[in-house]
């Protein structure tokens, strides 16, 4: 790998048969694509490797069906050996049988090459499926899952599962679970916003990847889907409006032309860096927006940095003592830079390190 401090960021794997729906969703929650456009994605044939430039750095490599990344003339340890998560997608519209052989067979393998990687199996497409159908579809394919690896000694794996779908807001959701798992950070996250919420007023708080839309931590009241909705939807409020009516120097979302890294490498990986053909969305570290609801509830959206945006329901009368709440997140942000700071010098020292 050629570079490798920057190769040290967490790397999601996306696999699964082919047309199970890996691009789509990469698409979807990486590229802002409309879920309806992805009917017309021309199936990949090669492993795509791509950068995402977000809050947290990552890798996402998507792998093609057809590949058999078990092939000699792949190197398992290179594929498998880094600190990150593999994702599984099944299509749960299609006959299954043969997705969940591949995935047994990959957990099994991975998990011999590395026995920390994260195991995320998304069940997918299950907007099509009734809610019965859905649960059952869940409990099956967990319970072979666990059946089959029992029979290899491996029943203390920890494999998550995941009803997702492009078509509503469960991919991303998923997305923000798994995630969530690779920020060594989130407990002190977690901390800082019950702190905000219990001194704020505030029901409900999540930390936004503006980009991605992804959660990278919320307060630890339970997540109700329809709150996390119309959070993630305010997000989408906000850009659209600021890029009609922002100011032009100061724009949420910048088009980010990197320079192209593509290459090939030994196995005909191809690498790409999403500026190649994605905007990524940037908040302003001023920005700040309240909308308030007909059920007397305010969203009230700020932005914390460059990349990452607090967005919480609150009720109208705590409201009033709006002085103090932003006293209260003035202080939060503080504490959120004083978090990442302490990675990024954490960081510096492993480069330091390794150059000596
Ligand atoms: P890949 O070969 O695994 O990368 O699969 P694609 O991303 O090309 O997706 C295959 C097809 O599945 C496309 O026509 C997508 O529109 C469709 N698809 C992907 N995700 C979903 C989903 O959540 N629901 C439904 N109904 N279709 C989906």
């Amino acid at each position: 790998l050629d570079d490798p401090v920057h190769d040290n960021r967490p790397r999601l794997l996306i696999m699964g048969l082919r047309r199970s729906g890996k691009s789509s969703i990469q698409k979807v929650v990486f590229h802002k694509m409309p879920a309806n456009e992805t009917l017309f994605l021309e199936s990949t044939n090669k492993v795509v490797k791509e950068n995402i430039t977000s809050f947290i750095d990552f890798q996402v490599w998507d792998f093609p069906g057809q590949i058999d990344y078990f092939d000699p003339s792949y190197d398992s340890n290179v594929i498998f050996g880094e600190y990150g998560a593999l994702i599984f997608v099944i299509d749960a519209q299609d006959d299954y049988s043969e997705a969940l052989i591949r995935l047994h067979q990959t957990v099994t393998r991975a998990y011999n090459v590395n026995n920390d990687l994260i195991f995320e199996v998304f069940i997918h497409k299950v907007d099509a499926l009734s809610d019965e159908y859905k649960i059952d579809t869940q409990r099956e394919i967990q319970q072979r899952t666990t059946d089959e690896l029992a029979d290899f000694g491996l029943e203390n794996v920890p494999i998550s599962f995941y009803l997702t779908s492009i078509y509503d807001h469960s991919i991303f959701e998923a997305f923000s679970k798994v995630i969530q798992k690779l920020i060594p950070q989130l407990p002190t996250l977690e901390n800082l916003l019950n702190i905000l919420c219990a001194n704020s007023g505030i029901e409900k708080a999540f930390l936004f990847d503006v980009n991605s839309k992804i959660y990278i931590a919320t307060d630890s009241s339970p997540v109700d889907m329809q709150s996390y909705e119309i959070c993630s939807d305010m997000i989408d409020v906000i850009i659209d409006i600021s890029e009609i009516y922002g100011r032009t120097n100061n724009s949420y979302r910048e088009e980010v032309y990197n320079e192209d890294h593509s290459q090939a490498n030994t196995n005909g990986t191809t690498n790409n860096t999403n500026g190649n053909y994605g905007a990524i969305t940037e908040t302003a570290n001023d920005a700040e927006s309240l909308i308030k609801l007909s059920n007397e509830m305010i969203l009230c959206l700020r932005g914390v940095n460059r990349f990452l945006a607090l967005v919480c329901l609150l009720r109208s009368d705590n409201f009033e003592m709006h002085g103090l709440i932003d006293y209260n997140f003035q202080c939060f942000k503080q504490a959120i830079s004083d978090v990442f700071e302490l990675k990024r010098r954490g960081t510096e020292r492993l480069r330091h390190e390794r150059m000596r």
